[in-house]
């Protein structure tokens, strides 16, 4: 038997109601917040991510699928989705547009090399947002905002926003002196990516997941204290933004991130529910100023985020947050196998007037009938039978209230609305 390639799932029965309740959700938060749609393409030039990722990103050095295409051109499957939005940003010369600053949500599968374990595929889903044409804090805010109203919106409590600052250009190369100096005792005793780092990223150091509990981690300096006035007033603004949106955070001076493209803001929402094991952070972002130069593009600021989708539905599933199929309206069922033509008109123009209808196709007796009916949570039974056929009506079943009723067959849909606004009614 041929098997699902290994770090990948498949999607069916309840994930899938739940997968496409979250993404109906995503689209309706998206509009509210006035931003638009763009789509990538999956495969992109492999330098796109050397570039746009950072050569000292886990996600280049090890979880890339690179591959020579046809004609030779090297092509990597998008890893995240950030880089390939900005590529996108650039070639088509969005900067140029007149309505700015541009805000835009993407959804898609991303593929990485990693070691399969809960909350961690080789194909994984993710929602994300970039926002290109301003350096206001405010943005910065809004974007941690998203993620927050979206959990919210699904019911999940357990979630915890927490945010650094990673300063300016200047900020950053003097904290990046200062962690030199600081690990250069220490640089023998780190883990192998970590000497790597330390010549091109000491940054990446405080990430690493090898050495994190080490002792010199713990008294490492802080990037909060070589903060110069005016990254440390866009730090205070994000925040008091976020204290007016009455949303919680903490700042954490260990959070820089896995990417290489961060400046200011950056931050992670954590699961923060009992059982979530160690894959807890199911979105994190922040701003990256310089990445659209880095690329290629016009300087132009950005921020955004990216979350995982997989690590949401464990969320949601150990808050006990399910979502069940919607049941069918109505159920055809054809009394004889000779009706079957008119159950199928029946079903068809059913399901043309926007009533969830089904039929029997398999010509199975009345009884086995009810039990699909059943299976199919349907809250009508529609029977077509000679009797119908020639008295031009068909007999409904409610399967709700058990009431049995004939129906003039240009009155069909005047009753099944009547009957389901009365339903609804009675659920309010
Ligand atoms: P981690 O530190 O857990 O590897 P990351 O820093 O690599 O995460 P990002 O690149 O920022 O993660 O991706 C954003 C989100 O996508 C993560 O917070 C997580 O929810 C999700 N994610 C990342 N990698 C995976 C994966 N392999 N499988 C499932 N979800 C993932
Ligand atoms: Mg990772």
């Amino acid at each position: 038997m041929i098997q699902k390639p290994k770090g990948t799932y498949d999607v069916y029965g309840e994930k899938g109601t739940a997968l496409l309740e979250i993404e109906k959700l995503m689209k309706v938060l998206m509009e509210n917040y006035g931003y638009e749609y763009v789509r990538t393409p999956i495969f992109e030039a492999s330098e796109l991510f050397h570039r746009g990722v950072g050569e000292t990103s886990d996600i280049v050095t090890k979880e890339t699928y690179d591959f020579k295409d046809r004609g030779d051109r090297n092509m990597t499957l998008r890893p995240e989705g950030t880089a390939g939005v900005v590529r996108s940003y650039i070639e088509n010369k969005r900067y140029a547009e007149a309505k700015q600053p541009i805000k835009t949500w993407y959804y898609g599968t991303m593929y990485r090399y990693e070691r399969p374990q809960s909350g961690r595929y080789r194909e994984l889903s993710q929602f994300g947002v970039e926002v290109f044409g301003s350096t206001d804090p405010i943005l910065d805010a809004e974007v941690i905002s998203i993620p927050v109203h979206f959990y919210q919106l699904l019911g999940l409590k357990g979630i915890k926003v927490k945010m650094n600052s990673l300063g300016d250009k200047e900020s950053r190369e003097a904290y990046r002196n200062a962690l030199l100096d600081y690990f250069k005792p220490y640089v023998d005793s780190l883990c192998e990516d970590c000497k790597a780092r330390y010549e091109k990223n000491p940054l990446r150091i405080l990430d690493c997941k090898v050495d994190h509990d080490k002792e010199c981690m713990k008294h490492a300096p802080k990037m909060t204290d070589f903060l110069n006035e005016e990254s440390k007033e866009h730090f205070r603004k994000v925040q008091e933004y976020l204290n007016y949106l009455e949303i919680p955070f903490e700042v954490d001076p260990n959070i820089v991130r896995g990417l290489d493209y961060y400046t200011h803001t950056v931050f992670e929402v954590e699961a923060d529910i009992e059982g979530f094991g160690s894959n807890n952070v199911l979105c994190g972002g922040g701003r990256y100023d310089h990445l659209i130069e880095q690329l290629d593009g016009p300087a132009t600021p950005g921020v955004g985020f990216a979350m995982g989708i997989e690590r949401l539905l464990i969320a949601l599933d150990l808050e006990g947050i399910h979502f069940h199929e919607e049941g069918l309206d109505c159920y055809v069922v054809p009394m004889d196998e000779e009706y079957k033509k008119e159950a199928f008109s029946m079903t068809n123009a059913l399901r043309m007037s926007g009533f969830k209808s089904d039929m029997d196709p398999m010509n199975r007796n009345l009884k086995s009938n009810f039990k699909q009916a059943d299976y199919r949570n349907a809250h009508f039974i529609m029977l077509v039978g000679e009797e119908e056929i020639k008295g031009e009506f068909v007999t409904i079943k409610d399967n709700h209230t058990k009431e049995e009723s004939k129906v003039k067959i240009n009155e069909i849909v005047d009753f099944l609305d009547e009957c389901l606004e009365r339903c609804e009614d009675h659920e309010d």
